[in-house]
């Protein structure tokens, strides 16, 4: 019997090692790993030797369309796939009727689309979307819910979004916490009275800077909703979720929490990783409504605050918030712009290889410890998703630690037409990406999508429990 895929002469990393190994994929799974002399044969073959390979990257935080939720699955997941990214956790704003009544729809519409596979959090908006909760695992397979705690103003008006006072989040928790493991809520944490006070004067004081993102939400509106999140989870007992954490008084906060042996996970994402306000990316100064992004950008000794929570093993998740726009949907009123920072998906492996690894911050089986095995486990996709092991789904990325790219936004294969990171150099970079066995991104270029590729992964709660 041949396999169909052999994968030989690189070093496998796993997130306790890094040994050289081969590969053997057949029939979307992975069949084999150690020395090719014990395997047989195979119809194709790919010499990555000099290079590493991964588990392909599990972003578990992306957005692929503002209003109309699944708008930009095509561009964003084929950039995502050449960023090393098999699996995204995607974001779902189920406007009007719900999910459950959307979800055949959505899930036609990805499947139809996407280069990457992806599981989903439903963002509870209202009382429907509340009252779903409790059908969700078992009539779709979807198990985290995202709240916006207190979200309200303008923008909470345009969408829709009502259920977020704390009783409704409380309420929220307590059916999250009955469903059992691996349901949990994902929370939003600013505080948005003390932000709608600020922003008020702010724009009575015809600020329009990009810094006046961070003035209207200053850390301290992050922290005290951090806080109050993780009193109200524990109250509930309901494992929370804290994605993009900005600040590095989040680590002080995280690690408080963790040691009370209360169940909350943290991520951080890599632009709160490489950018400040202190040190403003060009684009900032040049389209002011570029910066807006929630939470803000903060001062440098967060950023280094953040990798070093990510070395402790506090920080748990780096995803990437993907949220895509263009320069003319940006617009040039901060105060108006939609949210978030563009492409990130396709950079988030490269940041962690170039910033992390090549500069001494963390090593590489860090990377694959938060970039594939903790969003996996977290959010009830392993051992499935973000591990190379026998029977996994043979989703790999191959990385070359020497590769130098120097990034421009028409170097990318996303639809946003600008990037944070236009002009940096990174030095590690992904060369090719297999997804289910497949080589979906080869040297770095995305290959035509097949029709299969990509699919909506399920999750189950009986099934994680058997491998918690
Ligand atoms: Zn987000």
């Amino acid at each position: 019997m041949a396999y169909d895929l052999l994968i030989h002469g690189g070093r496998v990393v796993t997130p306790v090692e890094t040994i050289k190994a081969d590969i053997a994929i057949d029939n979307g799974k992975i069949l084999g790993i150690g020395d090719r002399k014990f395997m047989t044969g195979a119809r194709r073959e790919l010499d990555v030797s000099g290079r590493h390979v991964l588990p392909g990257i599990v972003d578990p935080h992306a957005h692929l369309g503002y209003m109309n939720t699944l708008e930009a699955v095509e561009t964003e997941t084929r950039a995502a796939a050449c960023g090393g990214v098999t699996c995204l956790g995607v974001y779902i704003l189920a406007l009007k009727d719900g999910i459950l009544k959307q979800f055949d729809r959505f899930k036609a519409e990805f499947e139809a689309k996407s280069f990457v596979d992806g599981f989903w959090h439903l963002m509870v908006i209202d009382t429907l979307t509340t009252n779903e909760i409790r059908e969700c695992p078992e009539k779709i397979g979807l198990t985290s819910f995202k709240f916006n705690m207190g979200y309200k103003g303008p923008h909470a008006d345009l969408i829709g979004i009502t259920a977020t006072d704390d009783g409704a989040v409380y309420k929220g928790f307590r059916m999250i916490s009955a469903l059992g493991a691996p349901s949990l809520a994902a929370c939003h944490t600013e505080n948005i009275d003390i932000h709608l006070m600020l922003r008020d004067e702010l724009i009575a004081q015809g600020r329009k800077d990009f810094r006046v993102w961070n003035d209207s939400r200053p850390p301290f509106v992050e922290a005290e909703c951090m806080r109050r999140a993780i009193f109200l989870a524990q109250s509930a007992n309901c494992p929370l979720y804290i994605p993009h954490i900005t600040i590095g008084d989040g680590v002080d906060i995280l690690a408080e929490a963790q040691r009370q042996g209360i169940n909350v996970t943290g991520e951080t994402c890599p632009q709160y990783l490489t950018h400040n306000n202190e040190e403003p990316a060009p684009i900032f100064l040049s389209h002011p409504a570029c910066g807006c992004v929630n939470p803000p950008l903060r001062d440098k000794s967060s950023n280094l605050r953040l990798w070093e929570g990510i070395q402790r093993g506090i920080i748990r998740c780096v995803g990437s918030d993907l949220a895509p726009t263009t320069l003319a949907m940006k617009g040039d009123n901060i105060w108006e712009a939609p949210m978030g920072l563009g492409n990130i998906s396709e950079l988030l492996l490269p940041v962690m290889l170039s910033e992390g690894v090549n500069k001494g911050r963390i090593s590489l089986e860090k990377v694959v410890e938060v970039c594939c095995c903790n969003p996996a486990r977290v959010f009830g996709v392993f051992p499935r998703k973000g591990n190379l092991d026998i029977g996994a789904d043979a989703d790999v990325v191959v990385v070359d630690m020497e590769k130098k790219v120097r990034v421009t936004p028409k170097s990318l294969h996303s639809m946003c037409d600008w990037t944070i990171y236009d002009g940096w150099e990174f030095t590690g970079w992904p060369t090719h990406t297999i997804l289910g066995g497949n080589i979906v991104v080869e040297n770095g270029q995305p290959l035509p999508r097949k029709p299969g590729q990509g699919r909506y992964i399920p999750r189950s709660i009986h099934e994680a429990q058997q491998h918690a």
